[in-house]
């Protein structure tokens, strides 16, 4: 049974914007129906900080330049300066599926840790991420994971991640998505593992099955493609244009097929017009499996993206102390009114 939890809260403020009349802030504290992680909704907070999230096209433009300088994944670098797989692993040394090239990373950040380069451009627009592009981008990885799992099937939980420029994290520049496997899963994967078979036991049926029948057609559903069902998180991770996709019935990623594939590729494509239209440049996106070597009832393969601050020289960050030390929520618009503005996009593009 899913419960969306909320309670709103206010307090009085004299508001030295309104010559110090008496004013009342409000808010509300939505708890995640699957884990209980409390997020804060804000109202107005996106008005208060949306010029953080817009770009200086200047300073863009003049770290786009300085970053192609010797950057590794440009074309006629990428074969001479990025790592290769050894030959008991993959003769070839590495994986290419269209524009996309798989390397494994020099600094690992898991025991299997490989880079998918998306494109042979230096510097994408949001609204240049085109499904194709991520598809292949999957599919490389993919092949990865396949091989990964025929040579050391102990490794079992991989995640896709995707930080797009400095503000996401991201410390090369160029288009690239990364796929990291370990023995254990990371922390967030284990979490919703837990929650969601004792959310099983107690229910009788799948949360994730459960929350898009709830969620189907409400206020913060988005569409669905390939049995791929996109909405709006009632309690979102981080806030800052939170977007949740869930894979029905399929609980790790070598279970997906093309089909399914597509549609994340899809889905990730719209949200990313979506952005660019908003004027965000920077993005993070995870993909999250449970494990490789079994199918669970009670888990699907599901993906969160948000958006970042822009590029501009105060160095803005949205990861500060709440958020990052604290693991709170924070949400600075409701989940339903973001949701609106991206099924009002979708209905003018599509
Ligand atoms: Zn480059």
């Amino acid at each position: 049974m899913i419960v969306f939890d909320k309670i709103a809260k206010s307090s009085k403020i004299l508001n030295p914007l309104k010559h110090f009349k008496e004013d009342i802030v409000t808010f509300e504290y939505r708890a995640d129906p699957l884990t209980g992680r409390n997020s804060t909704v804000i109202r107005g907070m996106l008005k208060y900080v949306c010029k953080s999230f817009v770009s200086d096209e200047e300073l863009l433009g003049h770290l786009i330049e300085k970053t192609k300088i010797g950057c590794p994944f440009c074309p006629g670098s990428v074969k001479e300066r990025t790592p290769m797989f050894t030959p008991d692993f993959l003769e070839a040394g590495r994986i290419l599926v269209g524009d996309t090239v798989v390397i494994p990373n020099l600094l690992g950040h898991a025991e299997r840790s490989v880079l998918a380069v998306l494109s042979r451009e230096h510097y994408l627009k949001l609204n240049d991420f085109t499904a194709k592009l991520i598809l292949d981008g999957f599919k490389g990885g993919l092949a990865y994971l396949k091989r990964l799992n025929e040579v050391e099937p102990l490794i079992r939980f991989p995640v896709f991640i995707f930080n797009y420029l400095p503000p996401a994290g991201s410390s090369i520049l160029h288009p690239h998505m990364q796929v990291l496997a370990r023995d254990r899963p990371f922390y967030l994967v284990k979490l919703l593992l837990e929650k969601s078979k004792i959310y099983c036991e107690r229910s009788k049926s799948s949360y994730w099955s459960d929350l898009i029948s709830k969620e189907k057609n409400g206020a913060r559903y988005l569409f669905g493609i390939n049995n791929v069902e996109w909405l709006v998180p009632f309690a979102p991770l981080r806030g800052s244009n939170e977007v949740q996709a869930i894979v029905q019935g399929k609980s790790n990623l070598l279970e997906l097929d093309d089909e399914e594939w597509l549609g994340l590729a899809e889905g990730i494509s719209k949200i990313l017009q979506f952005y660019h239209k908003q004027g965000y440049v920077s993005f993070n996106i995870i993909l999250v499996s449970g494990p490789m070597n079994r199918h669970l009832d009670y888990f699907d393969v599901n993906l969160r993206m948000i958006s970042r601050p822009g590029i501009q020289a105060s160095s803005f960050t949205d990861a500060w102390g709440l958020p990052y030390l604290l693991w709170d929520g924070e949400a600075m618009e409701e989940p339903e009114l973001f949701a609106e503005k991206i099924k009002k996009f979708i209905r003018a593009t599509d």
